[in-house]
């Protein structure tokens, strides 16, 4: 089969032809139709000093993906051929307390499909039938390729109850765009999401119902009268790990605030701390998403209102995947998706 490979410790990826994955008596072979490429893929494929530490060599990358079940294990009951799916990319220990606990996404032993094992950039994939999630309907196979993401971004914006709030989203990326709309979703008062980049906020306004402030070129404070804000935001979700960012959220938050941090500053960063105190702010560190909770509540939302597929602004066939990361990794774009059914 076609697979996206690191082959060797350096720049970029390779499509090379590996032997159709074996699966063993509680997995299932899934032929990937669609996949998306993240953030992750644009790191391993630069091979910084993340990827040369974390990523063994030769891995097939990828973790987003939808696709369809074309072979089922020995000790597989709930789950058939021709069923279509995507799944959770982080595959689990049983032994460590919190996963014995049913706190699964907070696994310490978690290895990732595509960053630690073989990944969904290939025509299929080996998955234990218990991160399988099988797609309704109403989901496609494009959505389902960036449910990964959009978990991520639905478990940071139901960290804190945000109905009538006023909520701040740092960074315009794919994962901050889908966190708006989906605060927008269940009943957010405003949305104010900030970037530096024009094209990503001019992206925003299109996919969700959002106030876009460019902080590069305006004072976000600016907003606070033409929304009738008179202290500051409830609740701020921090999606773009600059320091910058998050110290503008700590400065326009509300006293009492809540703060969910999603972006990855990339090293030590320093906290006002006292402003924190003083502010008597919460913050919650978010990783992956809720296994399931967070599959079950987004596959509900898409099924009752909400759209992201804006998000999605380039599709290649995975041939094309050259182009693919050049677009990713050129900044202005949103989702772009691989298709592997060619
Ligand atoms: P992205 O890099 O596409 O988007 C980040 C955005 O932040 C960019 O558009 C950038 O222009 C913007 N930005 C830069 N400086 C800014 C500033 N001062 N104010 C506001 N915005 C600013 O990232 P993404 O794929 O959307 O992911 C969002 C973040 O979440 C990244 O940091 C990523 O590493 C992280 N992430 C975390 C997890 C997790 O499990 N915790 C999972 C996936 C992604
Ligand atoms: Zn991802």
């Amino acid at each position: 089969m076609r697979a996206l490979q690191k082959t060797q410790a350096g720049e970029g990826l390779e499509m090379t032809r590996v032997p159709v994955p074996e699966i063993g008596p509680d997995d299932v072979l899934i032929r990937v139709n669609k996949t998306g490429i993240c953030g992750t893929d644009m790191h391993i494929w630069n091979w910084d000093d993340w990827a040369a530490r974390t990523v063994p060599v030769p891995l097939v990358t990828g973790h987003e993906f939808a696709g369809e079940i074309v072979e089922i294990g020995r000790d597989v009951t709930d789950l058939s051929v021709g069923q279509r799916c995507s799944g959770e990319g982080h595959l689990i220990g049983r032994h460590s307390r919190q996963s014995r606990a049913g706190k699964f996404h907070l696994d310490p032993e978690t290895r990732g499909i595509g960053v630690n094992e073989q990944g969904a950039f290939a025509e299929y994939l080996r998955l234990p039938a218990f991160n399988v999630v099988p797609l309704p309907e109403a989901i496609d196979d494009e959505i389902g390729a960036i449910l990964d993401p959009l978990g991520n971004a639905v478990h940071t914006a139901l960290s804190f109850d945000l109905v009538g709030e006023d909520v701040l989203v740092t960074g315009a990326g794919p994962i901050g765009i889908m966190a708006a709309a989906v605060a927008r979703h269940v009943g957010a008062r405003h949305v104010v999401i900030t970037d530096v980049n024009p094209d990503r906020l001019a992206l925003a306004a299109r996919v969700a119902d959002v106030v876009p402030v460019n902080v590069a070129e305006e004072e976000l404070r600016d907003v606070f009268p033409r929304l009738r804000m008179k202290q500051g935001f409830d609740v701020g979700l921090e999606m773009s790990g600059n320091q910058r960012a998050l110290d503008q959220m700590v400065e326009t938050l509300t006293m009492g605030g809540r703060i969910a941090l999603l972006g990855i500053p990339p090293g030590k960063s320093p906290v006002d701390w006292s402003r924190i105190v003083f502010k008597a702010i919460t913050i919650k560190g978010v990783y992956g998403r809720e296994i399931f909770e967070t599959w079950y509540k987004m596959i509900a939302m898409l099924e009752n209102g909400l759209d992201v597929r804006g998000v999605i602004t380039h599709r290649f066939d995975a041939g094309a995947f050259r182009e693919g990361f050049a677009t990713m990794g050129g900044g202005a774009s949103g989702k772009v998706v691989l298709d592997w059914t060619g």
